[in-house]
């Protein structure tokens, strides 16, 4: 059995118990969260989320990417969204590599050195202030004035703000 075979067990077993209002892609809170894979950071029941409330936009790190720009870009001209709420993590996987080290692995394993960047930090508090700033500077959203940035201790569960 997969874990893929094991999800989608537990979602049989779970049925219908999702509460909130289904009525409308727009969230309601009007807010974008953007945060990291890690699957320690359970986003939903950091801030007590239920359905329809909040765009949750997950990549490794939690970092604004050109991707994540074309996400917000869509949760805010098309679907009402107005504050960005950004949220990574201490114990992040991204801090743990570096961009040479990375992409000469991948170079190695595979020939091709990728064009991307891998967005690996050493600090996660500089690494939310860039993602702020790139959301603040970015001429494709609508809405860039509520943007804040925190980070999360996968450990005790707080939540420190990024001045
Ligand atoms: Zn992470």
């Amino acid at each position: 059995m997969t874990s893929i075979d094991i999800l989608l067990k537990r979602n049989e077993e779970l049925g219908n118990v999702v509460p909130g209002d289904r009525s409308s892609p727009k969230p309601s809170l009007q807010v974008a969260i953007l945060t990291c894979m890690d699957a320690r950071v359970r986003v939903f029941e950091i801030f007590g989320l239920i359905q329809g409330e909040a765009h949750v936009l997950r990549n490794g790190g939690g970092v604004v990417t050109d991707d994540m720009i074309r996400s917000l870009a869509l949760s805010q001209r098309k679907l009402g969204t107005r504050e960005v709420l950004i949220v990574q993590h201490t114990n992040c996987g991204l801090s743990m590599v570096t961009e040479d080290d990375f992409k000469d692995e991948l170079e190695q394993a595979t020939g091709l050195r990728p064009t991307w960047s891998v967005e690996a930090f050493r600090k996660v508090e500089d690494s939310v202030r860039v993602s702020i700033e790139r959301v603040r500077r970015s001429d494709f959203l609508a809405h860039t004035d509520n943007v804040r940035g925190f980070v999360y201790d996968v450990k005790t569960g707080s939540l420190t703000e990024v001045e």
